[in-house]
């Protein structure tokens, strides 16, 4: 699989930088072979080699198919994000579990600022790990938000649940809903202050306990996005 971007529009499309390398340096393609591409749309599509150079592949589109493997819910996660590889990483299985968007979360004890280049840093994990686990649209990457801001942004008309160790059990919060879309918001290693998590509270966000482990970020958001899609499943 091989990511093309902008969208593919018409039956011509090129791929160029990484994605070339990888095509004919590590997968050794030739003119002639036809390759399955997305481009984030939500489609599948098959591309035979016409020009294959070093920098940059010419295809022509003889194929393509809407294939959705989104999850019945959308879950929509805000993180105060943790640092170097445990983001990449954390990016990564969240990518795989089919979580919509990634919102950072900016707060008071949080240890990371994202900038423009972790944005492009992370939306080439999220590229990486689709290719890999056969999503059609890509994980979305938010602009960074304050926490407190946040919690008061998103509708209260949602489902908003906030991961907090002394919160209700996740079965419990959505004991009497079904709902098909959820906000989650996961705090910093060194935890939101009493004034983060009254801000949440009084916008109306649930509080929700994942076990009675202390979880590192990475961990409870992956374990909201997998409780949460499993169940919608
Ligand atoms: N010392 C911090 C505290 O007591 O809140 C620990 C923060 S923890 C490393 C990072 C974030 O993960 C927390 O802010 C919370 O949102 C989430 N978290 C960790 N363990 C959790 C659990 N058992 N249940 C729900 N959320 C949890």
């Amino acid at each position: 699989r091989f990511f093309i971007e902008p969208p593919i529009v018409g039956d011509r499309a090129l791929l160029t930088g990484s994605e070339v390398h990888h095509l004919a340096g590590v997968m050794r393609a030739k003119v002639g072979d036809e390759i399955t591409l997305f481009d984030g749309s939500g489609c599948e599509f098959t591309g035979r080699i016409e020009l294959l150079k070093k920098d940059r592949c010419e295809l022509a589109i003889v194929a393509r198919q809407e294939i959705s493997r989104e999850p019945a819910i959308a879950v929509i996660a805000g993180v105060a994000l943790p640092k170097g590889d445990r983001q990449k990483w954390l990016v990564e299985k969240i990518t795989e579990l089919g979580v919509t968007e990634l919102v950072p979360l900016l707060t008071t004890r949080g240890v990371v600022q994202p900038g423009e280049q972790a944005a492009s840093r992370l939306k080439r994990s999220v590229i990486e790990a689709s290719k890999q686990c056969g999503r059609n649209r890509l994980l979305e990457i938010g602009t960074p938000v304050r926490a407190q801001d946040w919690f008061v942004q998103v509708p209260a008309s949602e489902t908003r649940l906030l991961a907090d160790p002394a919160g209700v059990p996740l079965a419990n919060a959505l004991s009497s809903n079904s709902p098909t879309r959820v906000y989650v918001a996961v705090g910093p290693e060194g935890g939101l202050t009493a004034e983060e998590v009254a801000a949440a509270k009084s916008a109306g966000w649930q509080s929700v306990s994942l076990g009675r482990s202390i979880l590192r970020i990475e961990t409870a958001a992956i374990a909201f996005a997998a409780c949460l899609i499993g169940r919608g499943e």
